[in-house]
């Protein structure tokens, strides 16, 4: 199996370059986000109370994300791998997973960290925020907050696996193809094609 992790800032590109990926590679792609998006909309009770942590720019609290993530890791048992995007964003969410992947005989093959300057981050936030449905994208409070639980509670995780000589470094600035490149050159280093 091969696991990635696509690690980066919110606004740096991970959904786009998701699924460019998944569509390349075939794997799985697991993103908290859109999990807690799809809660939302169909108004489940888990929905509701992660709703008010993402309203305020807010994590929502490990349990939620890391019980969502092991259902879908028990609902693919064939999957020939999985692309974990927007998770773990906490290291008590990184040592859950691995514990996860440990559990069924794997483990975190690669973090990929897009790298991209906060002053491009909130131009491409607000810049989606004007035609996502997304509320945490529309006001630059919201933005603000999230960069900052970014910087205080997600950052560290590449430490985490930087221990394993798991992370690489992407430029997350240019043009999607040769972001989606740059990637691609780096999975394959790991994975011959
Ligand atoms: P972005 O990376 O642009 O902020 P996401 O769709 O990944 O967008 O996440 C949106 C919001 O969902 C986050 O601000 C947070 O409130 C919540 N969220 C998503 N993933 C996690 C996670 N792994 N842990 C805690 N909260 C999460």
């Amino acid at each position: 199996m091969f696991n990635l992790i696509l690690f980066g800032p919110p606004g740096s590109g991970k959904g786009t370059q998701s699924e460019k990926l998944i569509e390349k590679f075939g794997w799985i792609h697991l993103s908290t986000g859109d999990l807690l998006r799809k809660e939302i909309a169909n108004e489940t009770q888990l929905g509701l109370e992660a709703k008010a942590f993402m309203d305020k720019g807010q994590l929502v609290p490990d349990e939620v994300v890391i019980g969502m993530i092991g259902s879908a890791l028990d609902a693919n048992p064939t999957a020939k791998g999985f692309l974990f995007d927007g998770f773990p964003r906490t290291t008590a969410q990184a040592e859950a997973l691995d514990a996860l992947l440990t559990s069924k005989g794997s483990e975190i093959t690669l973090v990929l960290a897009l790298e991209v300057s906060e002053e491009e981050l909130v131009a491409r936030l607000l810049n989606r925020g004007k035609t996502s449905s997304r509320p945490d994208d529309r006001n630059e409070d919201v933005i603000r907050k999230r960069l900052l639980e970014y910087d205080q509670k997600t950052a560290i995780v590449a430490h985490h696996y930087a221990k394993f000589d798991k992370v690489a470094k992407v430029k997350g600035e240019g043009s999607i193809d040769e972001i989606f490149q740059s990637l691609r050159e780096q999975i394959e280093a790991r994975q011959p094609a």
